[in-house]
């Protein structure tokens, strides 16, 4: 079959959980990027080119190669920055290179189908006007087949995705194409057009500043970041400097965190840009995520939303990627391929030679640092953009307080205030604060350990404290060491006893509860969304998910309840979440016309943390808490790996991972290695899982150490155990 002038080597990326390309064989040359399928332990795959040479006989290795079974694409799938990047994935993430091509495959392209057949099947239809043709052949009251006529008259053939786009009606073209007054036609898909909307408002000072300085890029690298406050126009200033870019011929990719993917999001972006758009998040069937990566990647659709694993889409002509709400966590892959999308886009546009611009109210630290040592520009948008005054933000001592469901007597008072003038209130529950540590209700006294500066945590069901960090253990105390008082309790109210304590309360106000059970699907909470905006007094109950940047004027009073856990958290990151949560949440209170108050309950007002937060804002908090991590030299000033290991024997599983730590001690891998510690939720699914952190002063010589160990992983893990990378950890669960 293969002779020497027909014989060639390809490397590929197929995708399975291992570490390594596969080599196979071919009789012609083979693009790199493009799509082959393979025979991989009995399966037919589809698997990637990452390259293809000529080699002679003599050249074979000595073991026997299969032959590619079909060569599925003629070109490349993927640009050549698109290759890059997804490469620098794999080898920054240590994650195996088939998983990570595979994650930017959509699910229609990982079969046998070429590229061709299903670009003509999905982004090639369009419509033009029968020759010859006369419009006033339209009656004159058929208002939206006349239309459809003006819109193909002005640019014909009209591509279908301009349909939806222009807000034309399907129905009524359906009856012109039945008539025979319009056709359908195939085109070769193209950069479409763009009509941008007249209707905007004049840029403050501070939006100029930044549109202007994005300007003078002239859509080179650049990484940007907009630190303004909510409500400050950042949107604005995005749809600004994407006007330049579409303007340019280029498209856009836009990425927003998962929750804050809505229709009315997308709704802002069509009423300024008449043009087609490309939608990407995780509800997608596969059809349509099919079509919305075609039509990126032939130029179709200019601008391109989506969530996290949007930043992978391929786009013809690249001019800018947004990032919005930049520190949200939903930017983080948390199992697989843990990437951070963020990191991605900045890399992304580095290669590319496109200008990222992030922005958000609470910058997390990582982005916050950068723009503070001058790696990333650095714009403030201090006022709020359309006359809103921002909300004012009290802290109320619980300590000694009566408190019923959670609730204390100043802001019951509040709530009735708030419910009689028709107006609706927000009751925060921070439940990723939630520590399950021991609180003294009088003095605010916490259980910690002997032996390391750490809170205990309350392990109900072997009824005693235990330490994390050096695994101590210590019977549940009586009274509080402090005051002796035995009023001690646990942190953490339940949403369900709220929601029925308040509806007694306000038996005619509805009450509405936003978290993952109520809210399971998209729909749900979009409907949720929907009429909390036409009710009008209402109480909210949310977590997480109403912490986005959701627009709901009708909330002038917000509560956060249970602030405390965040405060004794163990982990270093606590501060920085609670500070943006703290922000964002009262961020809802009062825009538009109406003042907000945001109400925060908490054992410990004098804590330097609410102050700082209340009296000088985020930004100031944010760079109190970064010079001390920076004297505790930890992230973003210095680099993190946590490996992870699960297995159904406890001591099998910190055993394993000891031995990691023996290893790199050994061979001076130059990393602080910390552990084996037990992961927060030390036991799932019968598995025991275990961590080990990994830590240097500089990203390459992680980066070095990591290699190295994963070099010789075989000698400290089985296949019977699970176990995973996560470079850059956002949590420790
Ligand atoms: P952010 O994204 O920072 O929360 P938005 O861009 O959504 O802020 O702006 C908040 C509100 O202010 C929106 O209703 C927006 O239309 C309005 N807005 C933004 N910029 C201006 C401006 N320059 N003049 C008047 N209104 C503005
Ligand atoms: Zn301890
Ligand atoms: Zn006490």
């Amino acid at each position: 079959m293969f002779d020497d002038a027909h014989l060639y080597l390809l490397e590929v990326a197929v995708p399975v959980p291992l570490r390594q390309s596969f080599s196979y064989l071919h009789t012609c040359n083979v693009e790199v990027g493009a799509r082959v399928e393979v025979k991989f332990a009995g399966r037919t795959l589809i698997a990637i080119t990452l390259s293809c040479k000529l080699i002679t006989q003599d050249e074979l290795p000595e073991f026997k190669l299969s032959p590619v079974l079909q060569v599925l694409d003629t070109a490349s799938l993927f640009s050549g920055d698109l290759l890059a990047l997804l490469r620098w994935g794999s080898d920054y993430y240590q994650h195996p290179i088939g998983e990570v091509f595979q994650t930017a495959l959509p699910v229609g392209l990982r079969q046998a189908e070429t590229l061709e057949n299903l670009s003509a099947k999905f982004i090639q239809k369009a419509y033009s006007l029968r020759t010859g043709f006369d419009k006033t052949e339209i009656k004159s009251n058929a208002k939206a087949q006349l239309a459809i006529a003006d819109a193909i008259e002005a640019q014909s053939p009209l591509l279908h995705e301009h349909v939806k786009a222009l807000g034309l009606k399907p129905a009524s073209l359906k009856t012109l194409i039945k008539k025979g007054w319009v056709v359908e036609e195939t085109v070769e898909p193209a950069i479409a057009p763009v009509i941008i909307s007249d209707d905007k408002p004049i840029l403050n000072e501070e939006q100029a500043v930044v549109v202007d300085g994005f300007d003078a890029l002239k859509g080179s690298f650049s990484s940007i970041l907009i630190e303004g406050v909510t409500g400050s126009g950042k949107t604005e200033v995005y749809l600004r400097c994407i006007e330049q870019v579409v303007n340019a011929g280029k498209q856009v990719l836009v990425l927003v965190p998962e929750i804050g993917l809505t229709p009315q999001t997308i709704e802002r972006f069509m009423q300024r840009f008449k043009c087609p758009l490309a939608v990407l998040h995780s509800g997608l069937g596969d059809t349509e995520r099919l079509q919305a990566y075609l039509q990126a990647r032939s130029g179709v659709a200019r601008i391109i939303i989506g969530t996290r694993s949007a930043i992978f889409t391929p786009m013809l002509a690249p001019g800018l990627i947004v990032l919005d709400e930049e520190h949200d966590l939903s930017y983080k892959q948390h199992d697989g391929f843990r990437y951070h999308a963020r990191d991605v886009a900045v890399v992304r546009a580095k290669q590319a030679d496109i200008p990222v611009l992030m922005g958000s109210a609470t910058p997390s630290f990582e982005s916050l640092n950068n723009a503070l040592q001058g790696r990333y520009k650095h714009f403030e948008l201090s006022q709020r953009a359309a006359n809103a005054t921002p909300p004012t933000m009290r802290l109320v001592d619980v300590r000694r307080q009566a408190l019923t469901e959670g609730l204390s007597e100043p802001v019951l008072s509040q709530i009735a205030t708030c419910i009689a003038r028709e107006e609706q209130v927000l009751l925060f529950i921070n439940r990723r604060g939630f520590s399950h540590s021991l609180i003294c209700h009088d003095c605010g006294w916490k259980s910690e350990c002997r032996h390391c500066s750490a809170k205990m945590t309350v392990h109900l069901r072997a009824n005693h404290l235990r330490c994390h960090h050096c695994q101590s253990i210590e019977r549940i105390p009586s009274c509080c060491e402090a005051c002796k008082s035995e009023r001690l309790v646990y942190q953490g109210v339940g949403t369900q006893r709220l929601e029925s304590f308040l509806q007694e309360l306000y038996p005619s106000t509805p009450v509405f509860r936003i978290d993952r059970d109520s809210t399971k699907t998209k729909t749900g909470f979009e409907k949720a969304l929907e009429a909390i905006h036409k009710a009008k007094a209402a109480l909210l109950i949310g977590t997480q998910m109403l912490a986005k940047g959701h627009h709901l004027p009708n909330v002038t009073l917000v509560v956060v309840l249970d602030a405390d856990g965040s405060l004794a958290s163990t982990d270093y990151r606590a501060h920085e979440r609670l500070g943006q949560l703290i922000t964002q949440v009262s961020g809802r209170a009062g825009r538009e016309e109406k003042p907000g108050l945001a109400l925060i309950q908490t054992h410990y007002s004098d804590h330097p943390l609410f102050q700082t937060l209340l009296y000088q804002g985020y930004g100031a908090m944010a760079r109190e808490e970064l010079a001390e991590r920076e004297l505790l030299q930890l992230p973003p000033f210095s680099f993190q790996a946590l490996l992870r290991l699960e297995d159904k024997s406890e001591a099998v599983a910190s055993h394993s991972l000891e031995k990691m730590r023996t290893y790199c001690e050994q061979h001076k891998l130059g990393v602080f290695v910390v552990g084996p510690f037990p992961a927060p939720l030390q036991r799932r699914a019968g598995y025991y899982r275990y961590q080990l952190l990994l830590q240097a002063p500089q990203r390459g010589q992680l980066f070095v150490a990591l290699k190295q160990l994963l070099s010789v992983i075989g000698e400290f893990t089985s296949a019977k155990q699970r176990f995973s990378i996560d470079v850059d950890p956002q949590d420790m669960a």
